[in-house]
């Protein structure tokens, strides 16, 4: 195809060829499919909110803890037991601790284990520090208690002793201590804003997971227990609890739905070293100048309020790209719909009429060689596509039949139309090489079966106008009015060249084309096959004999 053609092909418009099947009950089967394929389009599409916009949440948190307890002869407020965290978005509340007093950067013995322990000196590395250790070692062994020595150290002294945690917890009627959660979303995309707290707070409310599920204030116990866990027995070690706070809002004005679900679960692992707790220090200055300190190892419930989620607005776009990409599903039908033919055409073992007609519409054959010819026998319904080089004559090569093919005429009544080809190229009919002339002979007795042809020693000549021994389409009335018929010709011809002069001189050779042209239109029943086709021996040389050339030169029936 050249640049024009290219150009040409990029200017037309080409549409799919479709074969209906008038069958009620495909009909309705595709139906059924097309109306299936578009509910569970459009239920993919609400259930998950296809046609809206998704931006994730940015968020930010403020707690504040409210309670006050009396426990071990000291008032605990929120300043005693809340402790500020470095983490973000976490808050603590001691719950239990191991308070050493007063101690002074000095010389004194080690709290007592099994590295600890020493009889002599020699046990006691000077300068030596373990990681476990308080301090560093001063190369001495001396008593702790009555019952036991220990290497010195020097550290703040008195070492804290690594006793296990108070049992109960001190801090245990911490659980009735409330916290109120102000959590700030923001969507960027929908330049939205959210708060968790309603507009008009009951200050009194308390977080329940049924009656009060948005109440923003939460009792420590509650939480716990939401969690699964048991508060005082959390109190003694600690633990760390998060506070999930999901957000799935739907952000349409018609739908408007934006409220957080809170949730609860434990972080740290119960069974493997369970618990949450740090040290911290008060440092007090003496009156002769000496730094002194109160230490505290503090166990505690560490809350991590984790906030995510999700805000969804209508927008066409996504709506439009994501019906668009499940569009295609709807070519699931054809699919569907094919492969119960198949399966009814195996069923039937291919018998049935209906997939015999079905094939044959649907698949139309287009032989990529170059080397094919078409041949079409008056008391055969179809036309026969033979494959050359031919090795016999071409009445007797096997072909295969071109069943995609239009209504030709045969020895039945059914009829063609005589409608005229553009294109036909006349030459490719001429004669090119005189036939031997003369009574039939044997050999042409082998493949002339109406008893007209002429013999001939070209393969691709010897093909007669039948199948089987009958009368010559030749001898035919209606060959006579169709394709020799002069008026008929000369009327056909000028009602396709209007201006189109015949004369003596050029008469003949118009009439003869437009006879070879006529009778394969009219054998084949179709114009695609004009270049292809071959007229039968009998046909060429009747139409020969009725319009012939001045000089008997003909070169041929050229095929090639
Ligand atoms: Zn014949
Ligand atoms: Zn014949």
């Amino acid at each position: 195809m050249g640049v024009g053609g290219w150009l040409k092909s990029m200017t037309d418009y080409d549409t799919p060829k479709q074969i209906r099947i008038q069958s009620v009950t495909c009909g309705c089967l595709q139906s059924f499919l097309y109306a299936t394929i578009a509910l569970a389009i459009c239920c993919i599409v609400i259930k998950y909110r296809l046609h809206q916009e998704v931006d994730e949440v940015n968020s930010s948190i403020r707690t504040s803890v409210k309670g006050v307890v009396d426990a071990s002869n000291r008032i605990w407020d929120t300043a005693e037991y809340t402790i500020s965290m470095q983490a973000v978005n976490s808050f603590f509340v001691m719950t239990n601790m191991i308070k050493t007093e007063n101690q002074l950067e000095q010389e004194c013995p080690e709290y007592p284990s099994a590295k600890s322990i020493c009889s002599s000196d020699q046990s006691c590395k000077k300068g030596s520090v373990d990681v476990h250790s308080h301090g560093i070692l001063t190369g001495r062994c001396v008593r702790y208690n009555t019952a036991v020595k220990t290497c010195e150290v020097r550290a703040w002294c008195p070492v804290e002793s690594m006793e296990t945690p108070p049992e109960p917890a001190v801090l245990r009627s911490s659980e009735d201590f409330t916290v109120l959660i102000k959590n700030n979303i923001h969507f960027p995309k929908f330049n939205d804003t959210v708060l968790n707290i309603p507009p008009i707070l009951n200050t009194s409310c308390t977080y329940n997971k049924k009656t009060s599920p948005l109440c923003p204030i939460f009792r420590l116990g509650d939480i716990l227990k939401e969690a699964n866990q048991n508060f005082s027995e959390v109190a003694v070690k600690g633990g760390i609890i998060a506070i999930e706070i999901n957000w799935d809002c739907n952000l349409d004005r018609w739908f408007y739905d934006c409220s957080p679900k809170y949730s609860f679960r434990r972080l740290d692992d119960k069974k493997i070293t369970p618990g949450f707790h740090f040290r911290y220090a008060r440092y007090y200055k003496l009156p002769d100048g000496k730094e002194q300190r109160t230490l505290f190892k503090v166990y505690g419930i560490r809350f991590d309020v984790l906030v995510f989620g999700t805000g969804r607005k209508f927008d066409a776009i996504e709506l439009i790209k994501n019906v668009g990409s499940m569009i295609s599903y709807f070519g699931l039908v054809v699919t569907i719909m094919e492969l119960l033919i198949r399966i009814g055409q195996c069923a039937s073992c291919g018998k049935s009429p209906f997939y015999k007609i079905y094939n044959r519409r649907k698949y139309e054959i287009l032989p990529f060689s170059r080397q094919v010819i078409y041949v079409s026998y008056v008391d055969e319904p179809y036309v026969t596509l033979i494959q050359k080089p031919l090795k016999t004559s071409l009445q007797h090569t096997e072909g295969t039949i071109v069943e995609s093919h239009p209504v030709k005429f045969c020895d039945a009544d059914s009829c063609c139309n005589s409608e005229f080809n553009e294109n036909h190229d006349n030459e490719q009919y001429e004669l090119r090489q005189p036939l031997r002339e003369g009574a039939h002979s044997p050999d042409s007795r082998k493949w002339c079966f109406c008893g007209k042809c002429q013999p001939t020693e070209k393969y691709h000549e010897q093909l007669c106008c039948r199948r089987k021994e009958g009368q010559c389409i030749t001898t035919t009335h209606s060959f006579q009015q169709l394709v020799l018929c002069s008026d008929t010709l000369k009327k056909a011809l000028l009602y396709k060249y209007p201006f189109l002069i015949l004369t003596d001189a050029n008469i003949n050779k118009e009439l003869r084309h437009f006879a070879y042209k006529q009778y394969i239109h009219w054998s084949f029943g179709s114009f695609d096959l004009e270049d292809r086709a071959v007229v039968p021996n009998c046909c060429r040389w009747k139409i020969r004999d009725t319009y012939p050339k001045a000089i008997n030169n003909y070169i041929g029936f050229n095929v090639e």
